[in-house]
């Protein structure tokens, strides 16, 4: 695929390839091999990227929102065209199973098209200015303004549609854009280089400076050009930026350990369909997915048989080759993330869970594994496990479930499966969330929602309209007519 003298070692600023002195091995998480090399940005190259992004504003602030609107819908259409090839370098380079790498496709394509109409859409409204005594005679009205340059720095786990999470909605308010993808996964985003100068998108307008996140970090979040930050990652990564951006507008869309609540009152049938959609929400990309069900609370009456039906189905999951279209369960990110769930596992084993099914791992594959029993202190109750593990545990009463979903740092998204309104009602209302999921797992997002964390989950909302909110300034105009 790439080489050396390949567009994927080079960096892309203001419409054209530049070349690094740093090229590092890509390698392919499933076979260990090294499959492609990329070139990591200098600072020096990160600021000359803000400094044709800062350049590209002057002009592209200008563009009426109908052109910025058809460069998006373009770019929807190109990635459509080239559907397969694309789920392919998801496939290879984040080791995603293909019916995932596929889905991820499809969905970017949603939220390019999602923003296209978004940005024909940015309306203020008018101010009631009499209201005000002294605010008579006056007529005045709202707009909404792009900010400037945004950077934007994305995680490995979805690496086109969180991509287009930023790109889409920064394009779409008239924005210039610095992105700096995930080091595992570049080549998803370079591609972006091309496909978005095809769709008629100015030289500056889009930059891609892929390298080591923490080297780039300081002028990615502090240069004074730089108008506005938004981050998808760690929490820990997450808190960092927050620290460095100062005053500047800061989106941080962070990790969870999402809550699943069961009722009681649910027949076998519908019981077995539940637990289908959460083996689904839990091992999906091997759970490395931010909303990934971690923790499941059942009702007592059906705490056995529930946690029977998930252990059986989650076992069914076929381990193998991300390329290979069957395969639902494949190798880990990198060494580092098995390595620390393996020491997560130990500990709640060796503090009395146990395990349903799973807890082998091979090589860098975690078996899709099920705890019970898991003591409220381990990691796996408390931290981000960000892997195949689902921890089941039953409740007698649904405030106590709904407070056992609360006991976490974290909050983005939340399910709750009940027939009781009442119950439906109460998880509404509490559960402490970006998201509550009535007869949903957590793991359901839609790419034109709000979506967006509470607790250390983060910041700020995106959901491609909610997105654009944050990177607009409302700027108010009046006219006196005394
Ligand atoms: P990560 O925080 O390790 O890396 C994310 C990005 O930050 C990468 O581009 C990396 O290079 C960069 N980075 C690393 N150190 C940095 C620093 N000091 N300053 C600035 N940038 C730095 O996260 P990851 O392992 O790629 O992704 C997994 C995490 O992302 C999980 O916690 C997951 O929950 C979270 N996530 C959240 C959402 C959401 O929408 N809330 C979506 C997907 C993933």
């Amino acid at each position: 695929m790439a080489g050396e003298t390949h567009a994927e070692t080079q960096l892309w600023i203001d419409g054209e390839w530049v070349k690094t002195d740093r090229i590092v091995p890509l390698e392919n998480p499933h076979t260990g091999e090294t499959f492609a090399h990329i070139g990591y940005a200098s600072v020096e190259q990160a600021k000359q990227a803000i400094d044709a992004a800062a350049k590209a504003f002057e002009t592209f602030r200008h563009t009426p929102a109908w052109q910025r609107a058809h460069i998006l819908r373009s770019v929807a259409e190109l990635i459509s065209d080239r559907r397969d090839e694309l789920a392919e370098t998801i496939s290879r380079e984040a080791a995603k199973p293909m019916r995932a790498a596929k889905a991820e496709v499809d969905r970017t394509i949603q939220t390019y098209l999602f923003a296209a109409e978004a940005a024909r859409d940015i309306r203020g409204e008018s101010i009631p200015m009499d209201a005000a005594p002294h605010g008579e005679k006056h007529t005045a009205y709202t707009v909404h303004r792009p900010l400037g340059v945004v950077s934007a720095i994305t995680p490995f786990n979805f690496p086109m549609n969180l991509v287009a999470h930023k790109v889409g909605p920064a394009i779409a308010a008239g924005n210039t854009i610095v992105l700096k993808p995930a080091e595992q996964t570049p080549l998803s985003a370079l591609v972006l280089a091309k496909l978005f100068k095809d769709a008629g998108l100015p030289n500056g307008v889009l930059n891609i400076v892929t390298g080591d996140g923490k080297e780039l970090s300081e002028v990615l979040t502090t240069h004074p050009d730089v108008a506005f930050v938004t981050f998808t990652g760690s929490p820990r990564v997450g808190k960092l930026i927050r620290a460095q951006a100062g005053l500047r507008k800061v989106t941080l869309e962070l990790g969870s350990n999402s809550p699943l609540l069961i009722d009681e009152g649910f027949t076998d049938g519908e019981l077995t369909q539940i637990a289908e959609e959460a083996v689904n929400g839990a091992f999906s990309y091997n759970g490395q997915v931010c909303i990934s069900i971690q923790r499941i609370y059942v009702h007592q009456s059906v705490y056995e048989k529930f946690t029977k039906l998930l252990a059986d189905k989650a076992k069914a999951l076929k381990i193998g080759d991300p390329l290979d279209k069957s395969t639902d369960i494949s190798a880990l990110i990198n060494q580092q993330a098995v390595d620390r769930l393996q020491s997560w596992l130990d500990h709640a084993i060796s503090g009395g869970a146990k395990a349903v099914t799973g807890g082998k791992i091979d090589g860098r594959v975690i078996e899709p594994t099920v705890l019970i029993d898991v003591p409220e202190d381990a990691e796996l109750q408390q931290e981000e496990a960000f892997g195949p593990v689902a921890l089941v545990a039953p409740f007698d009463d649904w405030n106590e479930a709904i407070n056992s979903a609360n006991r976490s740092k974290y909050g983005l998204n939340a399910g709750a499966f009940t027939k009781n309104i009442d119950h439906a009602l109460a998880a509404a209302a509490n559960i402490q969330a970006g998201a509550v999921l009535i007869n949903q797992v957590p793991t359901f997002r839609v790419d034109q929602m709000p979506y967006g964390g509470v607790k250390e989950s983060g910041t700020g909302r995106e959901g491609v309209r909610y997105a654009m909110q944050d990177m607009m300034e409302v700027k108010m105009v009046a006219f006196r007519s005394d």
